[in-house]
């Protein structure tokens, strides 16, 4: 089976690992700030913080924006569960906007409509999470602007997006938003098993975050209530977690983003690749906006409606073929847990039409071009 998506490890990889576990630390030592320096250099963020997974980086992202009950948080129905679940998480009530049907991420349109209606019904968002679908930015600059206007806070979900870039400079910058997040999750561009990141240019929101991935608890004498009794002492000052990375899998970190740039650009190959092998096929590639360069993450392409064969059946005979075909995503709203909270399939028809002619053919670096050759005469074969 050619998998949709796959990690790359390499014996460097291997070594940097095994070097950790035959140091003083398997974790908390030193190979974790050593990982969130490189990637707050890489992105040209100001602060890093390396947790356990995306998921809890989006949590402590959200509690440092100081998002709770009451409160609303709206994404993408087209993402992962987790880019809605941070704000369940923190008690908050969660919306979403429907997507353009270009690009497949946040409508800056329907997100303008949907800020008038919540303004007169007095049910404004505190924070809006876009997300870099497939690995290509959504439009920042526009959602700042009305981040300005009606004054909610932004959290990029980059999970798909280590690597790209928005108006040639690097995501995660956060130019555009508060916190941005990076997952490290095995399908992702690098990898570290589990884990994740959340980068900010604001001190205050980078110490809570440390703060919250150790249980609320702080050793640095500025951030306590009172003073510091001896140098065993530290003060629980908030209800935090246990969300840290080990050492272990920041050295895996350490070594992969060795290669990321390296990983983006056969990317890129790929996806040119796949834009010309499909050219005559009727399927929908997948948009390149100008001010972003993706770091795809995906390639996921439409089966066109009218050419009279159902996207099931593609899926299934591309399986049957060998072809690890997968789809991104269902759209969040219609998940049965978020159904019974009252959303309708309906809610979001950009989402829900995108997602019933969706499959993402396989993309990862070291997809080789025979595989790619098989991927394409397979869905050429089920479209005939
Ligand atoms: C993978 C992913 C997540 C969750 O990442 P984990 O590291 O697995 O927790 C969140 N959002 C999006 C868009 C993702 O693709």
């Amino acid at each position: 089976m050619i998998p949709y998506g796959k990690q790359d490890i390499t014996q460097e990889d291997i070594d940097s690992v095994v070097d950790v576990l035959k140091s003083e630390f398997i974790t908390q030592g030193p190979a974790i700030p050593r990982f969130e320096k490189a990637i707050s250099e890489y992105c040209g963020a100001e602060y890093a913080v390396a947790v356990n997974s995306a998921t809890s980086a989006l949590h402590v992202a959200c509690l440092a924006l100081g998002l709770g009950p009451g409160d609303w948080l709206w994404t993408s129905p087209n993402t992962f569960v987790a880019s809605a679940n941070c704000g369940l998480y923190c008690g908050a009530k969660v919306d979403f906007v429907d997507i353009d049907e270009r690009t497949y991420n946040m409508s800056v349109d329907a997100l303008v409509l949907k800020l008038k209606t919540a303004e007169q019904e007095g049910k404004l968002p505190k924070i809006v999470v876009p997300v870099h679908f497939a690995g290509q930015s959504c439009d920042m600059k526009a959602i700042k602007q009305l981040a300005d206007k009606y004054g909610f806070k932004i959290i990029e979900d980059a999970s798909h997006a280590i690597g790209g870039k928005y108006l040639d400079q690097p995501v995660g910058n956060c130019n555009y938003s508060d916190i941005t997040v990076f997952s490290f999750h095995p399908v992702k561009i690098i990898t570290t098993a589990e884990g994740g990141v959340a980068v900010t240019n604001d001190e205050v929101l980078a110490a809570i975050m440390q703060r919250l991935r150790t249980h609320g608890i702080t050793r640095d004498a500025e951030y306590m209530e009172s003073e510091l009794e001896g140098p065993w002492y530290y003060q629980q000052i908030e209800l935090g977690f246990n969300y840290r990375m080990t050492d272990m899998q920041a050295a895996l970190g350490n070594s992969q983003m060795q290669r990321l740039d390296q990983y983006v650009a056969s990317r890129h190959l790929i996806q040119d690749r796949y834009d010309s092998l499909l050219e005559d096929l009727p399927v929908i590639t997948p948009w390149q906006n100008p001010d972003s360069y993706s770091a795809l993450h995906l390639y996921p392409v439409q089966i066109e409606k009218n050419c009279g064969i159902a996207r099931k059946q593609v899926f299934d005979e591309l399986r049957n073929s060998g072809i690890g075909v997968n789809v991104h995503y269902i759209p969040v709203h219609t998940q049965p847990y978020y159904q019974k909270a009252g959303f309708r399939l309906d809610d979001f028809p950009v989402a829900l039409a995108y997602y019933q002619q969706a499959i993402s053919l396989p993309m990862f670096s070291k997809l080789k071009e025979e595989e790619q050759l098989e991927v394409v005469n397979a869905l050429r074969k089920s479209l005939s």
